[in-house]
C-alpha cells in the first residue's frame, strides 16, 4: 500500500535542532501510507531508540492495516453496507474521531466519501470529469448522517448500498498521535513523528523551548512561516500537491461533499491543534468551508491556530 491515505505533503520542514549534553539526535524513517514517516529523537540509548522507532513504526503498520482503502483486506474495506459491524479497538478510536470531526463540522469533513474518491482517483487518471449520472450514484452512495457509529458498542453500520468509507483526510494524524505515544511509552518524549505532512511533537530538543517547523503551503522553494511547537500537532492541507486540471479549472483531492467533485478553491489550510487527528481532520474540513470560514471553524473545534493562505 504505497498509495494510501492521500499523499499530499504540503511541505512542512522540519529544522533539526542540536543535542546537548549526552543526548543524541537519532531519526529513523519508512514508507507508509503513500508517503514517508519520520521520526526524529533525543535520547541517551541509541538501542533503546531504535526499539522504540521499531515499536511506534509497527503501530502505525497496524493502523494502515486497518484503515487502508487500498488495501482489499483492510478492516475498513471488509465492512459490509447493511451489516452491523463491531471494529477492533483502535479502529473504533479512530472511527469516533472522525464521526465527531464530521458532525461537528456538518459533514465539511466527511468519512463516508469513498465512492466519490474513488471517482476522484479514475478522473485524475482520464482527465475527464465523470459523467453525470456515474457522479450522481457515487453521491447517492455517501453521506456520514447515512452511516451509523455506536460509539457504546463499537459498531458500525453503513446503511446505503455502495457506502464505503475514506479516512484519508484524519487518519496520517491519527497515525501521528499513535506512534508519538509509543515513543513516549518507550521512554522518548522528545520525539518528533512527520506523517508526511503531518506533524506530531513532545516535548522540545534538548536546550531549546520547541520545535521550529516551516510551514510551507504555496512556495515550494522554502517555508513562508517557521513557527515554534512542543506538545502538539501540525497538519496542512490544500491543493498544492494533488489536483487534476480539466479545461483551465483545477480541481483538488479535497471533495466538496456540496458537488461530489474536487475543491475548485485554491486554497491552503494549517492547523495547529492539541493532537494530530484534530489537526489533520480540521485541515481539510477548512478547505472544504473555505478560506473565508476556516478559521473560525478550526478554533471552534479544537485548533490553538489556522493559518490560511489563499
Ligand atoms: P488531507 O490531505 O488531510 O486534506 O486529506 C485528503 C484526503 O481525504 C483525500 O485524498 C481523500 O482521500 C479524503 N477526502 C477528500 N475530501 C474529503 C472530505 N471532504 N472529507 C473527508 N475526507 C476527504
Ligand atoms: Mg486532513
Amino acid at each position: 500500500m504505497m498509495k494510501g491515505f492521500g499523499t499530499l505533503i504540503l511541505g512542512l520542514l522540519l529544522f533539526a535542532a542540536t543535542a546537548q549534553a549526552e543526548e543524541q539526535r537519532f531519526h529513523f524513517e519508512r514508507p507508509l501510507m503513500g508517503t514517508l514517516f519520520q521520526i526524529t529523537c533525543y535520547g541517551e540509548d541509541p538501542e533503546a531508540a531504535k526499539k522504540a522507532s521499531e515499536e511506534a513504526f509497527g503501530v502505525g503498520e497496524e493502523i494502515n492495516k486497518i484503515a487502508s482503502d487500498y488495501l482489499a483486506d483492510s478492516e475498513l474495506m471488509k465492512l459490509k453496507p447493511g451489516d452491523p459491524t463491531k471494529v477492533s479497538p483502535l479502529f473504533a478510536e479512530l472511527l469516533d474521531a472522525s464521526f465527531t470531526k464530521a458532525r461537528e463540522t456538518e459533514g465539511a469533513f466527511d468519512p463516508t466519501l469513498g465512492p466519490l474518491t474513488k471517482l476522484w482517483r479514475e478522473t485524475r487518471k482520464t482527465r475527464k470529469l465523470p459523467d453525470p449520472e456515474v457522479l450522481a450514484k457515487a453521491r447517492a452512495a455517501c453521506g456520514w448522517q447515512d452511516a451509523e457509529w455506536n460509539r457504546e458498542t463499537s459498531t458500525i453500520l453503513l446503511k446505503k448500498p455502495g457506502m464505503q468509507l475514506d479516512l484519508g483526510a484524519i487518519a496520517k494524524g491519527f497515525t501521528a498521535d499513535k506512534m508519538f505515544e509509543a515513543m513516549k511509552k518507550g521512554g522518548f518524549p522528545k520525539t518528533c513523528v512527520a506523517a508526511g505532512g503531518d506533524l506530531r511533537m513532545g516535548d522540545p530538543p534538548p536546550g531549546r523551548t520547541a520545535w521550529r517547523v516551516g510551514l510551507q503551503t504555496f512556495d515550494l522553494e522554502k517555508p513562508e512561516e517557521v513557527v515554534e511547537l512542543a506538545n502538539c500537532a501540525v497538519s496542512t492541507s490544500g491543493d498544492l500537491h494533488q489536483f487534476v486540471e480539466i479545461e483551465g479549472k483545477r480541481y483538488s483531492h479535497i471533495i466538496d461533499p456540496k458537488t461530489g467533485l474536487g475543491m475548485t478553491e485554491h486554497v491552503a489550510v494549517s492547523v495547529i491543534a492539541p493532537s494530530g487527528t484534530i489537526a489533520d481532520a480540521l485541515d481539510t474540513a477548512g478547505c472544504v468551508v473555505g478560506a473565508d470560514k476556516a478559521e473560525a471553524m478550526g478554533l471552534k473545534f479544537g485548533a490553538t491556530r489556522v493559518v490560511v493562505r489563499k
